[in-house]
């Protein structure tokens, strides 16, 4: 039965390709291709992009697939090509963070605004620092890889910050012509601010045989920092001549003079002169002006001499003073024995010694410094002696001998200064009353000795 269906199906398939031979002969016969009409189907144009190429509008017939332009010319897809447009960017834009660390470079394209083109770079940071009158800067430079974006850069000034000047100073040449303001800036050295005038001068009162001169110095300044200076100078006393005795001497050291009072009757001030006649006042003669009247002795640097009792039991002198100087001086014993009024004294720096009886009776002494003696050794026999009101006494460094009865009526001191050390004063020579025994307080460099004890006869 299968079979029988088969052989049927077999059968009909044959006929049938029959029949269509017979009719494509027919149509051969006749030799007619029948006429194709394009059917025309419009495709929109593709419009080009930034990236991609478009397509013109044009027609396509879906009969033959050819394509046709606008005006139905045939034509390729080539020839309706649109080229891409290429990104049109903008001028890039650049934004700077909030502290300037980094930098964005931003461009977009006119044609598509979603074409973003970007980039982030961090800023490089240059400091200059400022300074009293240069100002500093903070440069941020930001450099990108896209060539498309330039170098950016931000500038910052610091402001500077001007002179910090500390005080003013001023120095006054030698002779007081001059005067020189300077002042330094606190934030550097080397920034100095400095004038120097010429002074106007004004003498205020004539140097006469009893008393000094003044000379008052001013100096203006033409920068407003300085403030004008004034300075009264001093000028020594002239020498009081008509007081004075001049002797030439000449020995084996030459030609000089040595002086003694004019009279029994002088007073007041006594200035003695450097030189006289052009030679050196170098000596005061024993008891020279012992008794006389003068309230003041200037003794100049020239004088290597003061002999015994020069100027004893002179009772109304309150001041001496020797112009310092002198390599070496000698001042005799009792030279000022006696002094009832004197009250000040300085003494070459280069003296050794104070000489037995120097200073004796000189009951309104109270305050004897003798620090600045730097090579005083020995203070001899009752130098100081029945100087009752003595209450301040510095000695130096230098003291080696203390002689008997030195200091031993000054029973109001309690103790006084030395300018050495506790060991320094162990090896210091204090003979028997050599200094009062109230003082049991010695006052060292390094520290207090307590309950001293002077020694006894
Ligand atoms: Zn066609
Ligand atoms: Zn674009
Ligand atoms: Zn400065």
């Amino acid at each position: 039965m299968k079979k029988t269906i088969f052989i049927f199906i077999f059968l009909l398939m044959f006929i049938t390709t029959f029949a269509s031979c017979k009719k494509k002969n027919q149509d051969n016969e006749n030799n007619k291709e029948p006429e194709h009409v394009h059917e025309y189907k419009l495709v929109n144009e593709v419009a080009a992009t930034c990236t991609e190429n478009g397509v013109k509008a044009h027609y396509i017939c879906e009969g033959c697939d050819k394509i046709f332009d606008e005006n139905k010319n045939e034509t390729t897809l080539a020839a309706l090509n649109i080229s891409a447009l290429n990104h049109s960017r903008d001028e890039p834009t650049y934004e700077w963070n909030a502290d300037n660390s980094a930098c964005t470079a931003t461009r977009v394209c006119k044609n598509d605004a979603s074409h973003v083109e970007t980039e982030t770079v961090n800023a490089e940071e240059t400091h200059v620092d400022s300074g009293c009158v240069v100002d500093g800067k903070n440069t941020y430079t930001a450099t990108f890889t896209n060539k498309a974006f330039e170098k950016q850069e931000r500038e910052y000034i610091i402001d500077h910050y001007g002179h910090s000047w500390g005080y003013a100073t001023y120095t006054w040449s030698a002779d007081y012509s001059k005067c020189t303001a300077t002042r330094v800036c606190n934030n550097d050295a080397n920034h100095v601010e400095t004038e120097t005038v010429d002074s106007k001068s004004r003498v205020m009162s004539e140097a006469t045989e009893e008393h000094e001169g003044a000379i008052l110095y001013e100096a203006t300044f033409t920068n407003e920092a300085f403030i004008e200076q004034s300075e009264v100078v001093m000028t020594p006393q002239l020498p009081t001549l008509s007081k004075i005795s001049f002797t030439l001497v000449e020995d084996s050291s030459g030609a000089y003079y040595s002086v003694k009072a004019a009279s029994s009757s002088i007073s007041g001030s006594l200035v003695i002169p450097e030189t006289y006649n052009d030679k050196p006042v170098t000596k005061i003669d024993a008891a020279g002006f012992e008794g006389t009247a003068i309230t003041e002795v200037v003794i100049p640097a020239s004088v290597t001499c003061v002999e015994t009792y020069a100027f004893h039991n002179c009772t109304k002198l309150v001041e001496v003073k020797f112009i310092d100087g002198a390599k070496s001086c000698e001042i005799g014993m009792g030279a000022f024995k006696d002094c009832s009024k004197l009250e000040r004294f300085t003494l070459p720096s280069s003296l050794t010694e104070i000489e037995s009886y120097l200073f004796n009776g000189c009951t309104s002494l109270s305050y004897i410094d003798l620090k600045y003696l730097g090579k005083l050794e020995e203070i001899g026999n009752s130098a100081f002696d029945d100087c009752s009101n003595i209450s301040f006494l510095y000695l130096p460094g230098s003291i080696k001998t203390i002689s008997d009865h030195a200091l031993g009526d000054s029973k109001k001191l309690s103790g006084f200064y030395y300018n050495g050390t506790q060991e320094d004063w162990s090896k210091v020579v204090v003979r028997p009353h050599g200094l009062p025994d109230t003082a049991t307080i010695i006052v060292c460099t390094d520290g207090q000795i307590v309950d001293y004890m002077v020694p006894e006869e």
